[in-house]
């Protein structure tokens, strides 16, 4: 029999090879030797199903790989069986067996280029006079038994808790977690995906492509997908995937009794029927073990201040500017509140006209921003969408009562934000479109304006967070951005630890204060170490009224660096204004590049042209000089900051300090600057907060000082602009979620350093955080 099972007893053959046979290595074979009386031995890494070609004959193919020669580039080779040993083979064999071909031919391979194997196949068939022997650890009776099982490639499946880093692997897992494809920086697609399986092991996998279509198609967390050649790596501690050369997936619905058809762009790939069996495990095991529901809704039951999934149908887009993109979309029921109509132009507006006009009632506009905007620009209109954690936003107009809800897509990639297309076969587009074709157009014409009455005491100031937190939970909210030499430390051992020390701790944050986000900003003089509240703008209002009673002196007018307008107010107050624009060069600047000093003025005024100039300075006159107001009230205001200097360690000089600064190459005006000419100490804002972390072995209060770098938000801009505000608001319910159970909680890394305070007799340690940042996805 050409082909002849060998049974391995004490890692010996039981029956030896024939003896006139020799051994000939992978790197010898060439094409034109005779190989009658030679033998080449492999492993099975690979094996297709057996088919029958045109004439009849079986074929069957295997790819062995020579174990002794894995280090060179070109290690396996493919070997082509046909006629009766096709059919042998491919009931006895499995993935790993030792397969040893005797008397066979080589073949220039057509496949090499593309396979990257060796450049010649390895013909076998009995008419040539060939036979194979199989090595199995397997006794011959249980190999006949498994004799109908004829399948194709076989592929090991690791679970996610035996990943080895620099490792690459074939796995299975389920969608905890993803960011649809976005455009990363340069030219390729990112996509982001964290999979559980069965064994409680978590894997977040980021996948790169050039080709949207190569990254795996995921529409909902949950989805079920299967990943070859994934490479694996550690980091810091935890195991990662990478995409490596040869990366393939498949996706599949994830729910119980759906179809187990995969997703891909790739016409080539294998599927078993045993795989169909893992498909349908997980799916049971996702069932009973993980919470998988999204946050989708309809647009008839969207909340204010939420986030959700929308899956929809786009009928009309526009481009709004450069970073924004609008979306017209429905999905056949009514939003309850009224909702914004993004304004553009006509022309700008694709989309079939009367479609739009017919569904004018029913559609919504999502503005979608940043890298958003490139996917947005390229969606065709009619195609099925679900867009990922659209936020929902209560809004009033300035001369509206009537508020309205916005709908945005804000940039960047948290929470899984992003745009995904369905493919009409997807059972939810399905589902949508035969919704879509039973709406009454007419119905929904006659519901224009019912909304509006049920508005008041709808809008409730919910921040519910919570199915967004739960997807996010699982991963480090901080990224800490030095020392990665330093090991994490219990927090009972850094309480019995003497300081000044630094340490990393991995803890939950269980509380902060103050829980007021707006009491948390500071002044903070770092000459003096002194803190101080923000002024309120009704003190800043009582300096300069008090300034105003002062009129302008009209010999401080029109200097060799400024010019000078003045005027009177005609109301009753007759109230005398002098601005004074600083020049360059002999020559006014344009507004943006100029400084400006304002005596007289009011809060308004003084806020109006802060907003319009570069740098406004208030000011009053003495006889001599002009000079800065009451160091209570801002020496300079930038756009919406306004800069104040400590009262203890400044020594304010007159204005003509300024002239040197105005008489430089190009004046930069930068506060600091401005604030040394004028012999001003600036006080800097900070965030100050306590946080009382845990990790179960003890608890510590950490004081967070930080300018910028924790938040990512600055902290001198943070109580005037209302988005900052948001996403700090945003940043604290993530990394400590307001009614959450401590397991619940997600971890932080961090840095803290201890360090002594001696206050009279009394001697404490402190801790502060440092060199900490919250994760740019957080938020
Ligand atoms: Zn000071």
């Amino acid at each position: 029999m050409p082909v002849q099972l060998l049974k391995i007893i004490k890692g010996e053959s039981e029956t030896p090879l024939p003896s006139h046979l020799q051994k000939e290595d992978l790197k010898c074979l060439q094409e034109g030797c005779d190989y009658t009386n030679k033998y080449f031995q492999g492993t099975v890494v690979l094996s297709y199903p057996l088919t029958k070609l045109r004439d009849g004959t079986d074929f069957f193919k295997v790819v062995l790989q020579d174990l002794n020669n894995s280090c060179s580039r070109i290690n396996s080779i493919n070997i082509l069986i046909y006629g009766k040993m096709a059919e042998d083979c491919a009931k006895v064999i499995r993935h790993g067996d030792t397969f040893v071909v005797a008397g066979f031919k080589l073949a220039k391979s057509p496949t090499a280029r593309e396979d990257g194997r060796h450049g010649c196949d390895l013909e076998v068939s009995e008419e040539a006079g060939s036979a194979i022997y199989i090595y199995t650890k397997r006794s011959t009776s249980a190999a006949s038994e498994t004799a109908s099982v004829s399948v194709a490639p076989k592929y090991v499946y690791t679970p996610l808790n035996h990943l080895k880093d620099g490792t690459v692997v074939n796995l299975y897992g389920i969608v905890k977690f993803f960011k649809p494809p976005y455009v990363s920086k340069g030219t390729d697609y990112c996509s982001v995906v964290t999979l559980v399986d069965p064994s409680n092991a978590k894997l977040t996998c980021t996948l790169f492509s050039g080709n949207l279509d190569s990254l795996p198609k995921i529409y909902k967390i949950g989805d079920i997908v299967r990943f070859h050649r994934i490479k694996i790596r550690e980091y810091n501690g935890q195991m990662q995937g990478i995409t490596s050369g040869g990366f393939a997936s498949l996706t599949f619905d994830g729910s119980v009794g759906a179809p187990v058809v995969p997703r891909t762009s790739s016409k080539l790939y294998t599927f078993l029927d045993e795989e169909q069996k893992t498909i349908e495990e997980l799916r049971a095991w996702a069932a009973s073990n993980l919470s998988i529901s999204g946050p989708t809704a309809k647009l008839s039951g969207v909340q204010p201040m939420l986030f959700f999934d929308l899956t929809c149908q786009l009928v009309g887009k526009a481009r709004v500017d450069g970073s924004s993109f609008l979306l017209k979309v429905w999905d056949g029921t009514k939003c309850p509140y009224p909702t914004w109509k993004v304004p553009v132009e006509a022309r700008d507006l694709e989309g079939e006209k009367g479609l739009l006009q017919q569904l004018r009632n029913l559609t919504v506009d999502i503005l979608v921003y940043d890298n958003h905007v490139q996917l947005a620009k390229s969606l065709k209109i009619g195609s099925f969408l679900r867009i990922y954690s659209i936020h929902t936003k209560q809004a009033s107009a300035d001369n509206q009562d009537v508020s309205h809800v916005e709908f945005h897509l804000h940039g960047g990639t948290c929470y899984g934000r992003g745009i995904g297309v369905l493919p009409e076969s997807n059972p939810d587009v399905k589902e949508l479109k035969a919704f879509l074709e039973s709406v009454d157009l007419a119905d929904s014409q006659n519901m224009e304006s019912m909304s509006s009455v049920e508005l008041d005491g709808i809008f409730s100031n919910v921040t519910d967070l919570q199915s967004h937190l739960q997807r996010c939970q699982q991963l480090s909210v901080t990224v800490l951005t030095d020392h990665q030499d330093l090991n994490n430390t219990g927090l009972k051992t850094i309480l019995n630890s003497t300081a000044p020390q630094q340490y990393r701790i991995r803890a939950k944050l269980r509380t902060f204060k103050p829980q007021k986000l707006h009491q948390c900003i500071k002044l903070y003089c770092s000459k003096c170490n002194s803190l101080k509240e923000v002024p309120n703008g009704d003190d800043f209002d009582l300096i300069l009224q008090d300034a105003a009673a002062t009129a302008p002196n009209p010999e401080l007018r029109n200097t060799s660096w400024y010019d000078s307008v003045m005027w009177t107010t005609q109301d009753q107050k007759q109230r005398k204004i002098a601005i004074h624009f600083v020049k360059h060069d002999e020559m006014l600047q344009e507004p943006e590049e100029t400084l400006l000093m304002i005596e007289g003025g009011t809060l308004k005024e003084v806020w109006k042209l802060s907003r319009r100039f570069k740098c406004v300075i208030p000011v009053r006159s003495t006889e001599d000089d002009l000079e800065l107001l009451d160091l209570s009230a801002p020496f300079l205001l930038q756009g919406s900051v306004k800069y104040y200097g400590c009262k203890q360690c400044s020594t304010p000089k007159t204005i003509k300090s300024l002239s040197s600064l105005a008489a430089e190459q190009r004046p930069s005006w930068e506060p600091t600057e401005i604030a040394q000419v004028l012999g001003i100490v600036p006080l800097q804002y900070v965030f100050i907060m306590k946080f009382t972390l845990v990790d179960g072995t003890g608890a510590l209060n950490a004081y967070l000082f930080d300018y910028e770098k924790f938040f990512q938000i600055p902290a001198s801009e943070i109580l005037t602009n209302n988005f900052l505000q948001q996403k700090m608001q945003m940043t604290m319910n993530t990394l400590c979620p307001p009614g959450r159970k401590l397991d619940d909680l997600p971890w932080l890394e961090c840095f803290i350093k201890s360090y002594n305070i001696t206050d009279g007799m009394k001697h404490q340690v402190y801790y502060q955080i440092f060199d900490t940042t919250v994760a740019e996805d957080v938020v």
